[in-house]
């Protein structure tokens, strides 16, 4: 094989041999071949698809967005440019366009990462891995052909894929999942989303701004669940005024197809058979993680009860010198709780002190209102019997989110009773998920509510908000009245 990393070495057997080898190429994988190149690790990547960014950059985190923001323009264009004074005389989407804006932004994306990979002078291999024995992989690249590949030490961070309903059959055309629901070639008249959490809602929100009739049928008792009730209550709210309709407590027991319509039957709350028809049923319950095939069977890689690979707290997988992050591990699958693993993972097996907080990763839903938390729930911090004191202050009461006809929403301020340690910040309001990082910050480095209510704010800003509800848990937010 041509080495074009001169680093590189070759053993007595003539296989290439590496520092490590990172076997995924998504955000926990890619983030920890950087971090090992600026080491001095002489570092592989290897990942089947053709350009690297896994999940997140392909079908995830920025094809989602970039359909949110499209169909965000659309939805204010028809409902709320006229506020401003502004007037079309026909608002229409062209979802061609959107789709290939939508491209345009994961290409760009995509061919940043290979530029990145080669200017690290990381090695990028394109193909299935998998672990044959410690230090040893075996590539087989797309055409069939295979290489043994050699390395001190390996990294495994194949990711996750949609998880399925059982006896539900997906056959990616009228059953989908979210990977065809970013590319929908029209706006399906009738949408039904099994499953409200974040990519539920934040697909459904983009289907229903461009026309469809969007019904979202869950099994719990509430949209989004981790939150708190108070701020999943705005954000349905919120979501219906958009054009979705809900159905909680609604257990779905059937999904057929019958005359080229989905059809699905299901328990609803007071537990009659009911059943709902669309165009296209998007399965939108959660993702499992993938490991199919990445790990020799006879190496016996240990699982956790949850299917998740079982690490120590260095990341180490049972197999010396295979570790493992991201979505294959526990915690919750987000592509920057699996960055910080990488860079933390490969900090460690440096001989560095790698660490990542699991307890300030933020949490966001990209809908318009965003929604984002962090730390604590009221509802997590009374299960644990710990004693709070709350602030929530309103955007109704912000100049920034008034002038901006942002006004709908709070920031929800945790802290702990006795101490005043800051112990959770949950936002529903315009550009949520930009304004969670100052209390992510503050978390972090063990602040308390006071911190935030002292440290100066621009003004006008809907940061502003945020401060004034860390005040409000004494009482003593400046724009709204005491309790
Ligand atoms: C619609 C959608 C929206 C999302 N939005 C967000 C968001 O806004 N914010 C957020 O934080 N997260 C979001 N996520 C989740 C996020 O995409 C994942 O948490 C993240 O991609 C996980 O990163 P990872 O590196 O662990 O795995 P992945 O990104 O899944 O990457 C794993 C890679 O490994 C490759 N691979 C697997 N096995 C092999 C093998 N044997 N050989 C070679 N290659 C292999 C796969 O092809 C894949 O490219 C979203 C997900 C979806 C589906």
């Amino acid at each position: 094989m041509p080495l074009d990393n001169p680093a590189l070495s070759v053993n007595h057997k003539g296989m290439v041999s590496y520092d490590l080898i990172v076997l995924g190429g998504g955000p926990a994988g890619y983030t920890a071949a950087i971090r090992a190149a600026q080491l001095g690790l002489n570092t592989a990547i290897i990942d089947k698809r053709e350009v690297l960014g896994g999940t997140c950059l392909n079908i995830g985190c920025i094809p989602s967005k970039a359909l949110l923001i499209s169909s965000d323009h659309v939805h204010f264009a028809k409902h709320h440019a006229s506020r401003h004074g502004i007037t079309f005389e026909k608002v229409s989407s062209d979802l061609a366009q959107i789709m290939k804006r939508k491209q345009e932004v994961v290409r760009q994306l995509t061919q940043g990462l290979g530029f990145l990979m080669k200017k690290n002078k990381i090695t990028r291999l394109t193909g299935i891995g998998q672990v044959v024995a410690p230090s040893k992989v075996i590539l087989t690249k797309n055409g069939g052909e295979q290489e043994e590949l050699q390395a001190k030490q390996i990294i495994l961070a194949t990711g996750s894929v949609v998880s399925e309903l059982p006896n539900v059959i997906i056959d990616h055309q009228t059953i989908v999942t979210s990977d065809e629901a970013l590319s929908f070639e029209q706006v399906p008249e009738k949408l039904v989303v099994i499953g409200a959490g974040a990519i539920g809602l934040e697909l459904g929100s983009v289907w229903a701004r461009l026309g469809s009739k969007v019904t979202v049928l869950e099994f719990l008792p509430r949209i989004a669940a981790f939150y708190d009730p108070d701020v999943t209550q705005a954000l349905q709210e919120a979501l219906q005024g958009e054009g979705l309709t809900f159905h909680l407590e609604t257990q779905v027991t059937n999904v057929g197809i019958k005359n080229g319509k989905a059809r699905v039957e299901a328990f609803n709350k007071v537990k009659q058979k009911t059943e709902f028809t669309a165009d296209k049923i998007l399965v939108a319950v959660g993702r499992k993680p993938y490991i199919e095939g990445a790990v020799a069977k006879d190496l016996r890689l240990k699982l956790t009860d949850r299917n998740r690979v079982a690490i120590d707290n260095h990341y180490r997988t049972n197999i010396p010198g295979l570790y493992a992050i991201g979505d294959i591990i526990n915690g919750p699958m987000l592509a920057h709780k699996g960055e910080d693993e990488g860079v933390a993972c490969v900090e460690l097996l440096a001989g560095k002190a790698g660490h990542v907080n699991y307890d300030a990763i933020p949490n966001v839903i990209y809908t318009n209102p965003e929604v984002a938390g962090v730390g604590l729930t009221e509802e997590l911090a009374k299960q644990k019997g710990i004693a709070i004191k709350l602030g929530k202050f309103p955007f109704a009461a912000n100049g920034r989110a008034l002038a901006n006809d942002q006004s709908f929403g709070f920031a929800k301020v945790l802290a702990d009773s006795k101490t005043d340690k800051l112990l959770g910040v949950q936002i529903i309001g315009s550009g949520a998920s930009e304004l969670i990082s100052e209390a992510v910050t503050i978390l972090e480095f063990g602040g308390s509510a006071e911190d935030l209510g002292k440290i100066v704010h621009a003004h006008p800003t809907m940061s502003e908000a945020l401060k004034e509800a860390a005040l409000a848990t004494d009482n003593r937010a400046f724009s709204i009245p005491p309790y």
